[in-house]
């Protein structure tokens, strides 16, 4: 007898800091789109205690179905027990796709699980498309170091999964009067996990706004110090704006984390982005490709971040951002 077809597109509902953390509402939006063209439903899958209102939450954003499995020993998430019941009603209920964000949780708890499903998984995609011809889920991310985008599918596997950077895809508006299932599958839950959480403390809230920022100035290694690097705050500030970093930058210890821009950081989409003495990886252009405008300052004419930049200064990042803050210093 052959295998029953796979069908549905699933999201994992990651709802811990749900105001902040947008990003199981933005996969719905996208994994709407997915489910349309496989003319199928989308299903969000939601794991926890007392989550009820999580349900009519992605109800409202746009799931056809929400899946509750309310448990007191789903408090808090637990990979091993996670991984074990979301195997189960995947083994259970065969999706064709299956997204989470790329979330601390989710790059911990997706490898896992598609390991157990003996599936294929891309992690932090960029893009998700389905094929019109092949009706497979192209899966884009970057790869060999940033130099590449792939495209990958998982022809013979099910479900295709893939984890999604926070901030690529437009969340869909708050629609009270939207109607959904919400179901609650019988589920045994025999809680398992090797880790014991003893207790939780929320981590500080960052004070950086960089997501809601109309104008934001990013420096890269090419400023050469912490010291020039600071130098880009004077200008942001001119401009009512927010400071942004590469990776090099964060390691370097010029600025704090919650700074990083990129695959592995956060995505901006302001009205102008000037981004000073960075080459242009594909690790750092992924969280910047929603700017509207950018200016891009190096000194090397061939480097990479001209291609995607709509006005570019060849120069000493150091001496373009003295004689710009100088003047508009004059101007205001
Ligand atoms: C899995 C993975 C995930 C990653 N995630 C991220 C991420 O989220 N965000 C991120 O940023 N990176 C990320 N990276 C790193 C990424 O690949 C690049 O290494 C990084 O973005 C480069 O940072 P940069 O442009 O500041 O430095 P560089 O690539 O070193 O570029 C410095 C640039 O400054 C120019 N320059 C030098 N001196 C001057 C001067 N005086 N004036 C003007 N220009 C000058 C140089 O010509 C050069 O183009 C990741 C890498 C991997 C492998």
């Amino acid at each position: 007898m052959s295998e029953p077809r796979c069908t549905g597109v699933w999201i994992f509902g990651d709802y811990r800091n749900y105001f902040q953390n947008r990003v199981t509402l933005q996969l719905i939006a996208k994994g709407r789109d997915l489910a349309r063209k496989r003319k199928t439903e989308l299903t969000a899958l939601v794991l926890g205690d007392h989550i009820h209102q999580y349900a009519m939450e992605y109800v409202a954003h746009g799931a056809d179905v929400v899946m509750v499995v309310d448990h007191a020993d789903l408090r808090n998430y637990q990979v091993e027990t996670y991984t074990k019941v979301v195997a189960r009603l995947v083994t259970r209920y065969r999706p064709e796709i299956f997204l989470a964000g790329a979330t601390s949780f989710g790059r911990e708890f997706f490898p896992r699980l598609a390991k157990r499903l003996r599936t294929g998984l891309s992690a932090d995609c960029v893009a998700l498309e389905i094929d019109p011809e092949t009706g497979l889920m192209i899966q884009t991310t970057p790869s060999f170091g940033g130099e590449l985008l792939a495209e990958v599918v998982t022809p013979h596997h099910r479900p295709q999964m893939a984890t999604v950077h926070p901030g690529i895809f437009e969340e869909r508006p708050h629609n009270a009067s939207a109607v959904g299932r919400v179901v609650y599958p019988e589920m045994d839950i025999e809680p398992d996990d090797r880790v014991q959480i003893i207790r939780t403390k929320a981590e500080q809230k960052g004070k950086v706004k960089l997501e809601d920022a109309e104008v934001v100035v990013v420096g890269g290694r090419g400023l050469g110090s912490k010291e020039q690097f600071q130098r880009l705050f004077d200008l942001a500030e001119l401009l009512g704006g927010e400071v942004g970093a590469t990776r090099p930058v964060i390691l370097a210890g010029w600025a704090e984390e919650e700074r990083l821009l990129g695959q592995t950081g956060k995505s901006v989409k302001p009205k102008l982005l000037i981004t000073v003495g960075t080459s242009g990886a594909l690790q750092y252009t992924t969280g910047i490709q929603g700017s509207e405008t950018i200016i891009a300052i190096n000194r090397d004419p061939n480097a990479p971040v001209f291609r995607m930049a709509d006005l570019g200064l060849v120069g000493d990042a150091r001496t373009i951002l003295g004689q710009w803050v100088e003047k508009l210093r004059k101007r205001l």
